[in-house]
């Protein structure tokens, strides 16, 4: 599977992904720091690997989109493995 980011570089998705399952509610942006981040939905990891945008609940297999008000930049975080683990 492809990195699971947009914009963000594999270095800076993977730290959101870190500050995303530490605090939900204050993910830190690693150019921006906290405060910056704004969650904008949550998919179905499976149909977004399809290319489709499909609601799901933040439960076992999503994709959190994330968004930066500072660097304007999005990401894209897969958090299905992260659960499966
Ligand atoms: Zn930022």
């Amino acid at each position: 599977m492809e990195p699971n980011t947009h914009q963000f570089g594999l270095q800076d998705g993977l730290a959101l992904a870190t500050s995303y399952l530490d605090d939900p509610s204050d993910v830190v942006c690693p150019q921006c720091g906290p405060d910056k981040i704004e969650v904008l939905a949550y998919l179905d990891s499976e149909a977004f690997g399809r290319k489709e945008l499909r609601p799901a609940p933040p439960e076992d297999r999503y994709t959190v989109i994330l968004w930066c008000h500072g660097c304007r930049r999005m990401a894209a975080l897969d958090l299905s493995r992260a659960g499966a683990r």
